[in-house]
């Protein structure tokens, strides 16, 4: 399509319909549904038309051949390098497209001209996709109308003037700014590296010196101002160094496999280191602050999650005897508490493959988490029914290569189980595991270990396909409008206290991959759920995101969600039912 003629051509044929339908019934729109239009230096595809103009957006994709593009051959080599750049042009539309991008010209989205924009992580999008000899954008536009009436012209200046323009400001390698392009793919690549280094090394997490690890506020992801943060530097005894490809060595802390505690006085940034390992199992954009922080990538944030439902979880590792002899071998509830809930967490964060478990004291059930000398004495170990995560966590690292990283500011008894002991003291860490030794050597907690021995294996359940049902009346309805639930079927999945999700675009694409884990039978009342999670992922990881999107046509809105985070939904759906087999 490099002729200049034929390119004419079909924009004129656009400029076309468009003069044509103005004036008319937004449905004319349709029209457009499915065709495609030259342009000098990329084609436009309308790959969705939206019935109404209050209805969801339009899709229009650009699709522009990667030599026109101009980008380096070697900054799109390599699955990592094309994930990064296809983040970074994300990024450069969602810029480009600055002011015109709110301006509305009518009724409704009418004007509205959006990219599904990353935050502060660099996910695996479906917004921008670079494919062998070709890269294509796919935008969300408000197709222009006077209340429900076609705005012809509205629309011929929306797609021939303003998209071409924020195009050609933002997806050509001539426009773009090369040193914040390279240092953004080469940042992403050398968080890969970090993050592969942790297993040989031994090691389940590092933080850089220099890290940025506190936020602005609750509610704001982006980092705290510099002037106002101190940096994270590692205790010596805890410092090593880890090559990467791009910035050399780099030194910080490393957190080995096994049980870690971080203790500490209150707002002296526990929470927030913790939050940070949770959140790095994702990589980050050069200027987050945690772009040098890494955690193995199976890492799961264990909490309590009261009133949640569990189905069929065995949670006996950690609660026995419930009133009414519950069977804890496959517990269900539709109200779980917060230590059974927690415990439930746990096991099907082993399912799921997780080997680093993540605690914070700020969202865990106390009783799960301890249970001391005096209260032993109190409450008969036959009266109750939960064996505390002090008493597991060894055996979980040691029997199961599980290893645990928690936040205890409150009790001293994990001193006894701890490999390490890191003492945040006004946001500066101290390796303090001499002294917590010589403390638990000279203070006995006079507790006495609960332990009995747990099963060797994580049980194998699989989600019969039935329980999965995403119809309502006659319609398939799988909606996702934040980043806390998924509108699945009759029923709502809540999965606001999964801590782990980041981006509601993740949350798109966990409630349609559930979808096509239906329709691709791979959930098919044989298969384990960490079958299922294995063949979603290997799909997605052959096939690309798009394999996903149902309707034939593919979705400009999906981030990658780990199969951690799929298998949290899963869990989470109150209808789901699931068989119990051996494996
Ligand atoms: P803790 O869990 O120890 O009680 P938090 O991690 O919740 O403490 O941190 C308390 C406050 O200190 C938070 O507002 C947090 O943003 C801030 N904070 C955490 N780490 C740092 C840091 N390195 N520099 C500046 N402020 C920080
Ligand atoms: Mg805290």
């Amino acid at each position: 399509m490099t002729s200049g003629v034929i390119a004419k051509k079909d924009m004129q044929k656009l400029k076309r319909i468009l003069s044509q339908i103005d004036g008319k019934g937004y449905k004319a729109y349709k029209d457009l549904q499915g065709k495609s239009f030259s342009f000098p230096r990329f084609t436009m595809t309308f790959q969705y038309v939206q019935g109404d103009p209050f209805a969801p957006f339009s899709q229009v994709a650009l699709s522009i051949p990667l030599s026109e593009t101009g980008l380096p051959e070697e900054m799109i080599t390599g699955k990592t390098r094309r994930t990064a750049m296809e983040d970074f042009l994300a990024r450069s539309v969602h810029a480009a497209l600055g002011k015109i991008s709110g301006r509305r010209r009518g009724s409704g989205k009418s004007g509205l001209i959006t990219i599904d924009a990353p935050g502060q992580e660099v996910l695996e999008r479906s917004c921008v996709r670079i494919f062998p000899g070709r890269l294509e954008a796919r935008l969300w536009v408000g197709l222009p109308a006077r209340g429900r009436r076609i705005a012809g012209a509205e629309a011929l200046k929306m797609l021939t003037t303003d998209l071409p323009g924020a195009a050609e400001k933002s997806l050509f390698f001539d426009a773009l700014p090369e040193k914040a392009m390279k240092r953004h793919v080469h940042s992403v690549e050398d968080q890969n590296a970090l993050r592969q280094a942790l297993e040989e090394k031994g090691l389940v997490a590092f933080v850089a010196n220099g890290a940025l690890l506190p936020r602005r506020s609750g509610i704001d992801q982006r980092p705290l101002a510099r002037n106002r943060a101190v940096l994270f530097e590692s205790p010596p005894s805890l410092e090593i160094e880890i090559e990467t490809p791009n910035a050399g060595t780099v030194r910080g802390m490393g957190i080995p496999q096994g049980v870690t505690l971080i203790v500490g006085g209150g707002f002296h940034g526990k929470s927030t280191l913790l939050a940070a390992l949770e959140h790095c199992v994702f990589n980050h954009a050069p200027g987050d602050g945690r772009e040098r922080v890494v955690t193995i990538d199976s890492a799961v944030k264990i909490r309590a999650e009261d009133g949640r439902r569990v189905e069929g979880v065995d949670i006996s590792p950690f609660i026995n005897n419930l009133p009414f002899d519950r069977d804890t071998t496959f517990f269900r509830t539709d109200d779980a508490s917060g230590s059974t809930s927690q415990a439930a967490n746990i096991m099907e964060a082993l399912e799921a493959g997780a080997k680093l478990l993540l605690l914070d004291e700020d969202t865990s059930a106390t009783n799960f988490m301890i249970r001391d000398a005096r209260m032993q004495k109190l409450v008969a170990a036959e009266n109750e029914p939960i064996t505390p995560f002090v008493d597991r966590a060894r055996e979980l690292h040691e029997k199961h290569g599980v290893s645990t990283i928690l936040v205890m500011g409150g009790s001293g008894d994990y001193f006894d189980v701890a490999d390490h002991v890191i003492l945040m003291d006004h946001y500066r860490p101290r390796d303090v595991t001499a002294k917590a030794r010589k403390i638990a050597r000279g203070v006995p907690t006079l507790r006495v270990s609960e332990h009995s021995p747990a099963p060797a294996t994580v049980a194998c359940r699989i989600p019969l396909p039935g329980s999965l049902d995403p119809g309502k009346g006659k319609k398939t309805v799988v909606k996702v409008r934040s980043k806390e639930h998924i509108q699945f079927g009759r029923t709502t999945i809540d999965i606001d206290r999964v801590e782990q999700i980041v981006d509601v675009s993740q949350v798109r694409a966990i409630g349609d991959i559930l979808l096509f884990a239906l329709r691709e039978s791979i959930i098919d009342g044989k298969r384990p759920l960490g079958g299922i999670l294995q063949e979603v992922e290997g799909r997605i990881e052959r096939e690309g995101l798009d394999v996903i999107s149902p309707f034939g046509r593919p979705s400009a809105g999906y981030a990658r969600p780990r199969p951690q985070e799929i298998s949290a939904a899963v869990n989470r759906l109150r209808t789901l039912a699931v068989g119990r087999e051996s494996c």
